[in-house]
């Protein structure tokens, strides 16, 4: 709809030049840069300031003498946001913005499928270019280093090589729609505990090999237009004014050509958000300019000369880049489309194949509906709405079907179901009665908790403040195993300790958060439609003091800072080296039916090794399996995680069917990197290359040697 007006403001902006030829902004056969200098260049000092930061909560304003439209953004990762009122953070009550909710990042990095994340992002996209949206708020791509962190949904897992394949295919699949993803949060926001307050101290292997090459791939690889500075500060200074991480890093080194905007209120400093990086600052309309650091005070610098005007003009130029890269000024620019049922198709399979199955018992699963008199259904999570929650990335869902809403749809008329709630936040005392005497009724029992988006568990606004099951869930799945003992668990949310009940139950399917499909992607599942192929993109551990932050007292830090003791052994790097039994490792996941991996030969090439092995389906029912090839070096000339992710594939089998696999790895992946030489360095030397189901599964194992000592600039 947006798009309309646009086309109405463009035409109008193309008549104020009258007779006048076409300006060469306008003519979209010019190269980019041409159109950048040219429109720069007809702009005045104070509409070049009215670009680079807000006006109202998510737009930036209209110069209508030039034709420059009013530019939205709008969250986030999950799908595109209800819109929110002008001047605050309520919902604009608009009856037109619903829209396909699809599962939170987590889930989608479960899938370990890049091209899913290019569906997700592609479809996004084109439900943004029809709300009228330029610059969408995502994806969030920030490292899972405590299991605490409230926005964990949001984000993609705990390690760099899975984040950037699924960060790089989404926002590929995004971008193609003529919108600009933003990658977020750079860098190192891994707490909501204080984040405005917080700083950051790592060292410099552990940023650039554990946090910042998500955004390097997406800027590298996917090509990402936007980047939003983090909240938090990284040794002093507010990321979003950071000059080592916005001006020498991210631009300099890399080679980002794109804008850096502030996360919202994330702007504290003039002079730092002049100087250090900032091109875009974001924050409410508080109705005074002055209260915009990029505003008066910024443009006052200017006219003193305090702040060089060809700061000013680079940030323009950003800002515009991005608008011509999006074809915001161009008559065919992608209308979009929304609520379509191929999103929704989307939004289901990411489910379907980001579900993970835990546990599975004798063949508790699949459940063979023909064969089950009565289920009872247990749990507040199976009735629960969950799109809407979270915070920035919560969506208005089309519509969202709930687990109990799935399975209804899904057992058929024949199997007689009963629901109970089992636990409730201000629960009454005969809950866990009634579920247990629902339990005893039936011959089956599907239990579904785990956690939900109120503040304190996932959500934006606080950290959990622990890894357990709230709402005496424990003993409540306890009770009802004891009633009866066929009980299947299902866990929505993230993480948590399941030490009070694994052991007495079958199977445990851990859901996340689905998105509007969700339910029917879980029935799904649970009656083997189909085959769950998850993988875990985070180690579970068995007790929070097991994870590394926790472990070493380096969480939420001490007198406003916090210090990443554990360095670059973030996740599955620190159990491996600690010898600490995860509970479920990074990287698991069951089927239905099992694999057989065989026959790995490494081939030399030129810049690297290729990894060709078989695997086959050996059961009796279709799957998919996500082959990981992990690399340890031999005799590493400085500390190095014990292995690390460098390559995976999921691959599609029929019943005893063999498929074979090749992963490619250059140089890079066997690369550590060198503060001194300020490089990424591939040291000669003997190499294992470990390949299996999981971090902890290494099905076949090689050898291959580094001949060369050869480095790469970052
Ligand atoms: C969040 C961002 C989000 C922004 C706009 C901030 O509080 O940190 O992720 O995009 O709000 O809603």
């Amino acid at each position: 709809m947006k798009s309309h007006l646009l086309s109405l403001c463009l035409v109008a902006g193309a008549s104020v030049f009258g007779a006048e030829a076409q300006p060469l902004y306008l003519d979209s056969s010019q190269p980019l840069e041409t159109r950048v200098e040219d429109l720069r260049s007809r702009l005045t000092l104070e509409e070049k300031i009215a670009l680079i930061h807000t006006d109202s909560t998510f737009t930036t304003a209209a110069i209508p003498r030039l034709g420059i439209p009013v530019r939205w953004m709008d969250d986030g990762p999950n799908g595109v946001r209800e819109d929110i009122a002008p001047h605050s953070w309520q919902p604009a009550g608009r009856t037109d913005d619903f829209s396909t909710a699809m599962p939170v990042g987590i889930c989608l990095a479960a899938t370990w499928n890049p091209e899913l994340g290019y569906s997700e992002g592609e479809a996004i996209g084109q439900e943004a270019r029809e709300r009228g949206k330029d610059i969408m708020l995502g994806p969030g791509v920030n490292i899972l280093r405590t299991p605490l962190d409230g926005r964990n949904f949001e984000y993609l897992g705990e390690d760099p090589f899975l984040a950037s394949r699924m960060a790089v295919g989404f926002i590929r699949g995004e971008q193609s729609q003529d919108i600009s993803s933003c990658v977020k949060h750079f860098a190192l926001y891994n707490q909501t505990f204080a984040p405005g307050r917080i700083n950051v101290e790592a060292d410099e292997r552990t940023l650039h090999e554990i946090y910042l090459p998500v955004f390097k791939a997406a800027v590298q690889e996917a090509g990402v237009w936007s980047v939003m500075g983090a909240y938090n500060q990284f040794r002093g200074q507010h990321c979003c004014e950071n000059d080592y991480l916005l001006n020498k890093t991210l631009k300099d080194e890399w080679g980002f050509k794109g804008l850096v905007m502030s996360d919202w209120g994330g702007t504290h400093n003039t002079r730092e958000a002049a100087l250090n990086g900032l091109d875009l600052e974001n924050g409410l309309n508080r109705e005074s300019h002055n209260r915009y650091y990029l505003d008066q005070p910024y443009l006052d610098g200017l006219k003193t000369n305090a702040f060089p005007m060809a700061g000013l003009n680079e940030k323009v130029r950003r800002n515009l880049r991005v608008m011509f890269a999006t074809h915001v000024f161009d008559p065919g620019r992608t209308n979009g489309s929304l609520n379509t049922a191929a999103h929704q198709a989307v939004a289901r399979r990411v489910a379907e194949e980001g579900i993970v199955l835990l546990k599975n018992e004798n063949h508790a699963l699949p459940l063979d509906a023909s064969k089950i008199k009565t289920l009872a259904i247990i749990g507040e999570n199976a009735t629960r709405l969950h799109a809407h929650g979270g915070n920035s990335s919560g969506i208005k869902a089309f519509y969202e079907i709930t687990p109990l809403q799935g399975i209804l749809n899904r057992a058929g008329k024949d199997v007689n179901i009963v629901y109970s709630e089992g636990y409730q936040k201000n629960g009454g005392a005969d809950l866990a009665e009634r579920a247990v005497a629902a339990a005893k009724s039936a011959e089956l029992v599907i239990y579904i908790g785990g956690l939900n988006h109120d503040e304190g568990f996932d959500s934006e606004g606080a950290d959990r403040t622990d890894m357990k099951l709230p709402y005496g869930q424990d003993e409540l799945i306890q009770k009802i195993v004891a009633a009866n003992p066929r009980t299947i668990v299902v866990l929505e949310g993230m993480m948590v300790e399941m030490d009070a009940w694994l052991g007495q139950v079958p199977a445990v399917l851990q859901a996340w958060y689905p998105g509007m499909e969700g339910g029917n992607a879980l029935a799904r599942v649970l009656f083997g439609d189909v085959n769950p192929s998850g993988k875990l993109p985070a180690t579970f551990p068995k007790k929070l003091s097991d994870s590394p932050a926790h472990a070493l007292g380096a969480y939420p830090g001490t007198n406003g800072t916090v210090t990443y003791a554990e360095g670059l052994l973030v996740g599955y790097r620190w159990f491996d080296a600690k010898n600490i039994e995860p509970l479920f490792p990074f990287g698991f996941g069951l089927s239905y039916t099992t694999f057989e991996y065989s026959g790995l030969k490494l081939v030399p090439g030129e810049t690297g090794v290729t990894a060709e092995f078989e695997i086959k389906n050996t059961g009796a029912v279709a799957g998919a399996e996500v082959a990981q090839l992990y690399v340890h070096p031999e005799k590493p000339g400085v500390p190095r995680p014990e292995k690390e992710l460098k390559g995976f594939k999921k691959v599609f089998l029929k019943a005893g069917e063999t498929q074979t696999v090749s992963i490619p790895l250059n140089r890079g992946a066997f690369a550590f990197y060198s503060p001194e030489q300020k490089s990424w360095v591939a040291e000669k030397g003997d190499f294992k290359i470990l390949v299996g189901g999981s971090a902890r599964d290494p099905a076949l194992q090689g050898n291959f040697r580094l001949a060369e000592t050869v480095s790469e600039k970052d």
